[in-house]
């Protein structure tokens, strides 16, 4: 009666935050538009899921909102202190 667990929990401003992130960065798929945009979610609280604002964000430039637009945490603004992937600081990461 037990589920699998999924791959993964989705990334939740919490998440994002905890990684020096406050802004989300929003893609138009339009191809003729291509616009950039950030957010700030630093108004928003903690548990809202990133996936989330693609269903709400709708792009200055051509209008195109909901699967239109693709959100993700802006990691330009992340903290630089590591690699996630671990280059010599994680042990057994190989
Ligand atoms: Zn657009």
């Amino acid at each position: 009666m037990s589920f699998k667990h999924p791959p993964g929990p989705p990334m939740d401003l919490a998440n994002m935050r905890r990684r020096g992130v406050r802004n989300l960065i929003a893609y138009c798929l339009n191809d003729s538009c291509l616009h950039q945009a950030l957010i700030d979610v630093s108004s928003y609280p903690a548990d809202t899921p990133v996936p989330w604002f693609a269903g709400k964000v709708v792009c200055a430039k051509c209008g195109a909102r909901n699967n239109r637009i693709d959100v993700r945490p802006n990691w330009n603004e992340a903290s630089p202190v590591q690699d996630w992937r671990g280059n010599e600081a994680m042990p057994g990461d190989e």
